[in-house]
């Protein structure tokens, strides 16, 4: 069974198209630049060239058809015809407090996504264009949405309502919805299976550390609290997210610096984060590097960085009365030894014991912890695209 497994954003449309008979993934690629100059699809077949295709798309219909054209192109494709697509899985930012599962695609579940748009002005309508897309290309072929919330949908109203008029809850469902829910649950089996227990038995603390960062309190693999809330705006201090933030300070910088709502959104969410304090850049690589050459701003950054990391663990530890496994993903996550140890400093108290040793990798699955720590520290790979296509399988 293949599914073609896809990620609208807003300018974007990411593809894979995985082989589920043999986890394999036969092709891969992006779609860029939709609607603006330059458009172009990076497209890659295992064990062949990557080719970019560069070529008006005036919106994701026109980016589709030119990635289902180069999935079945003679020379740069991965299967002869498109009825060898089975199953297509759609990434959906936000499901709500409708769906706390993937869902089978039907006009009903269109029409309430369309509902969540208002939670998700900017997510949701790429993710909708791109099923009404694979509606009128590849008509026929079933459809699973799976969505970034749905995992956390377990959170208890303690953790997930806000201290605020609880009318506001029932008028607009402001609460915590959480994002990232596919990579939290991803890594959280995996730590289970490489540990070799039941996940039911554990205590594990997820951290997706990417430009995009949020942690996760599982236990009994449930999601009981994340980082990240009404929005992906609260929580860690992110590439160009604020994250937590005295709420006063929303009006106080509105009125010195005479920003309007859109004005006051774009500093938060763009301009803020490691980026706003170091002023070097939202990449963790460059500010690394800039902290390295005795830049103190990027070193504050990446300190702001760490340390709250640090906190949520600690909390979470504390929500779930102990925790038995740390797990760290996502680009920063997997990839740099230096912020994991720099987080996992002091945290010894817990029992957490990091080997400096294993520490020493990126981007493959291990156990980084020493074997006598009493938490288990392991660094997973996100693979948020064969959870969604695992998903479709199933549910198919
Ligand atoms: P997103 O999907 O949210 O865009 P990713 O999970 O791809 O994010 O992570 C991107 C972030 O990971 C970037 O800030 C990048 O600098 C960081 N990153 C990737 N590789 C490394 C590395 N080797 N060392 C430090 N940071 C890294």
């Amino acid at each position: 069974m293949n599914v073609l497994v896809i990620n609208c954003g807003s300018s974007s449309l990411k593809y894979q198209l995985i082989d589920m008979v043999k986890e394999k993934v036969l092709a891969i690629g992006l779609a860029e630049r939709i609607g603006i100059e330059g458009s172009r699809v990076k497209h890659e077949v295992s064990n062949m060239d990557k080719i970019v295709i560069e070529e008006p798309m005036k919106d994701h219909k026109d980016a589709l058809k030119i990635v289902l054209d180069a999935l079945v192109d003679e020379k740069h494709g991965a299967i002869k015809e498109l009825n060898e697509i089975n199953a297509v899985g759609h990434r959906v930012v936000h499901g709500g407090e409708k769906f706390s599962g993937s869902v089978v695609i039907d006009d009903e579940v269109i029409a309430a996504l369309e509902e969540c748009i208002e939670l998700a002005p900017l997510h949701n309508p790429p993710n909708l264009i791109g099923i009404r897309a694979c509606q009128e290309l590849i008509p026929g072929v079933p459809m699973v949405g799976v969505f970034d919330t749905a995992f956390h949908q377990t959170m208890p109203s303690f953790s997930y309502i806000y201290p605020l008029p609880y009318e506001l809850y029932e008028k607009y469902g402001i609460r915590k919805y959480g994002f990232h829910g596919t990579s939290h649950r991803y890594v959280s089996a995996r730590t289970a299976k490489l540990l070799g227990k039941d996940i039911s038995e554990l205590k594990i603390v997820t951290c997706h550390l990417g430009n995009g960062a949020s942690l996760a309190a599982i236990k009994d693999g449930k999601s009981i609290d994340t980082s990240m809330g009404f929005t992906p705006l609260e929580g860690l201090a992110m590439g160009t997210r604020c994250g937590d933030i005295d709420p006063a300070i929303v009006t106080f910088i509105m009125e010195k610096e005479d920003l309007d709502i859109k004005g006051i959104n774009n500093l938060l969410n763009k301009k803020s984060g490691v980026f706003g304090i170091s002023g070097v850049s939202s990449d963790f690589r460059d500010i690394e590097q800039a902290a390295d050459e005795g830049n103190e701003r990027a070193k504050l950054a990446l300190d702001k960085f760490d340390m709250r990391v640090k906190k949520y663990i600690a909390a979470y530890a504390a929500v779930m009365g102990g925790v038995d496994a740390i797990v760290f993903t996502a680009g920063l996550g997997e990839n740099s030894p230096v912020n994991r140890e720099k987080i996992c400093e002091g945290l010894e108290f817990m029992g957490v014991k990091l080997d400096r040793e294993k520490n020493n990798i990126r981007g493959k699955e291990t156990i980084v912890s020493t074997d006598d720590s009493k938490v288990k520290v392991l660094v997973i790979p996100t693979n948020e695209e064969l959870m969604i296509a695992k998903d479709t399988v199933e549910l198919l």
